[in-house]
């Protein structure tokens, strides 16, 4: 299957590059709830993707109302 190389995570408004200690080129994916907790006390995970991953739930960041002309 191929994508339009504007199609990938650090461009979806669902990415998170705010990550603690994750690689550079990593960030987390927001459009679902943290998932699976290890313990009832730790808290849930946030998956972990590349900058260029992408899937179906892509969604294009909006420009920041006034960051234009
Ligand atoms: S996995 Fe999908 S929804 Fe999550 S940041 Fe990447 S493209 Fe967006």
């Amino acid at each position: 299957m191929t994508h339009s190389p504007d199609v990938a995570c650090t461009r979806c408004k669902f990415f998170d590059d705010h990550a603690q200690a994750q690689a550079a080129a990593e960030g987390l994916c927001r459009y679902n709830p943290p998932v699976t907790q290890p313990s009832p006390e730790a808290h849930g995970l946030w998956p972990v993707v590349s900058r260029e991953d992408w899937c179906g739930h892509f969604s294009a960041e909006t420009p920041v109302a006034g960051s234009g002309d």
